[in-house]
């Protein structure tokens, strides 16, 4: 006898719509006759279907959460040759790659370096990496970010469009010094980056150190704020690196395995200081302050 000669299908494709359960609603006809066939006692096949609704209900959710995330395409950590940037411990990475350690407790990640080192190519695989890892991130260049706040900001409803941020366990703001003189005449970012802290992250990319980013801010007491917020539970990658694709090409001119000379840039000492370690083990006490007001200055 079949199971379903004995209910009413079409009701129960109704109450399978009600209850939200449409991977069920689509398997259960099949997974029913298997079960009748192969004498499946009735929890065995419960726990089946409903294995598959939760299932499908992850891959759904990561795929909404990709969707809503803007992560450029392509860059991901199998396609980032670590061995580019030896300053950075893959290992490390792969850890921040799950997320939980720092993302629950507001901490933030910052990348220095000159432009092509790879930093937007790490932060969007570490993006996408979280997202497969059921975090919620998005990916944005700062100056949209903030030319975004800033018409949320005349609308008298800059307060709303920062907390319909919080949805995200992590902003990714790349390119923060790009962020124009007329950008940064505004504090939306400062109010972004006060909203968040301690309580949602922030992973930044920036060319310039600390130290230039008195352009990015209205004026240095709030560049000063900022960065005492940012750094405070913070990890720091400084990717000194020489563009990865002009290496590539150089390196496929000479035809030798030379590994490049790094490019020079100036670096503040915090900076130097911070070499990849969390920031927050080396900022205790009174240290702290001293730290931020060097590199600020
Ligand atoms: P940045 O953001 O530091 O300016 P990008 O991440 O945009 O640099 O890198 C420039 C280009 O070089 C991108 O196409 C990126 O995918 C590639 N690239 C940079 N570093 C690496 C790396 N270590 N491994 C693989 N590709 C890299
Ligand atoms: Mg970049």
């Amino acid at each position: 006898m079949k199971t379903s000669h004995t209910v009413d299908e079409a009701r129960l494709g109704i109450m399978l719509n009600d209850l939200r359960l449409p991977t069920i609603k689509t398997l259960w006809p099949r997974f029913a006759e298997q079960a009748d066939k192969e004498g499946w006692p009735a929890a065995r096949f419960l726990a089946a279907i409903a294995e598959h609704e939760l299932a499908e209900r992850a891959h759904r959710r990561v795929a909404r959460h990709l969707a809503e995330a803007h992560l450029p395409s392509g860059k991901t950590m199998d396609s980032f040759d670590f061995d580019a940037v030896p300053m950075i411990s893959k290992a490390q990475v792969m850890a921040m790659a799950a997320g939980d350690s720092w993302l629950a407790k507001g901490a933030n990640v910052l990348m220095f370096g000159p432009p092509g080192g790879g930093k937007s190519h790490l932060a969007a695989a570490i993006g996408l990496a979280l997202i497969e890892n059921g975090w919620r991130v998005m990916f944005t260049r700062t100056t949209d970010l903030v030319q975004r706040l800033q018409v949320a900001r005349h609308e008298l409803q800059l307060e709303a469009a920062i907390a319909r941020l919080d949805k995200f366990d992590l902003l990714i703001l790349d390119d923060l010094a790009y962020v124009t003189k007329d950008q940064a005449e505004t504090s939306v970012l400062f109010e972004l980056i006060s909203a968040r802290y301690e309580r949602r992250s922030v992973m930044i990319t920036a060319n310039q150190p600390f130290g230039e980013w008195n352009r990015v801010f209205p004026d240095p007491a709030m560049t000063l704020a900022a960065v005492d917020r940012l750094v405070h539970h913070a990890t720091i990658f400084e990717m000194n690196v020489e563009s990865y694709r002009r290496r590539s090409a150089l390196e496929a001119k000479r035809k030798r395995g030379r590994p490049a000379a790094y490019a020079t840039i100036k670096n503040t000492p915090l900076i130097d200081a911070e070499r990849q370690t969390p920031a927050e083990e080396n900022l205790a006490g009174d240290k702290h302050g001293d730290i931020i007001t060097d590199a600020a200055t």
